[in-house]
């Protein structure tokens, strides 16, 4: 019970803030269904939506551009995940 030694914290995993650089928030956007070009960005060629990982959108936008793509996947604008597997 005698170490009492603290390991310095790597600098680096401090300076790692999650810093999300969301372009909707960036310029204050909106995210329209019907607006399918936008949405084809988010959307995989199978027609799924991309994670916020690969879509680098912030919680809310991310959240927003989903439930998008869902209105115009019912409104027949983008499709629902394509045909057949591989
Ligand atoms: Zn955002």
């Amino acid at each position: 019970m005698g170490q009492v030694r603290r390991k310095r914290r790597r600098p680096e995993l401090e300076s790692r803030k999650k810093r999300i650089d969301c372009s909707f928030c960036k310029e204050d956007k909106r995210v329209d269904y019907k607006d399918v070009t936008l949405l084809r960005k988010y959307v995989s060629e199978r027609g799924k939506i991309r994670s916020s990982r690969v879509t680098r959108l912030c919680g809310v936008c991310q959240r927003q551009i989903a439930t998008a793509v869902k209105n115009a996947r019912e409104m027949a604008l983008l499709p629902y995940i394509s045909q057949r597997k591989s």
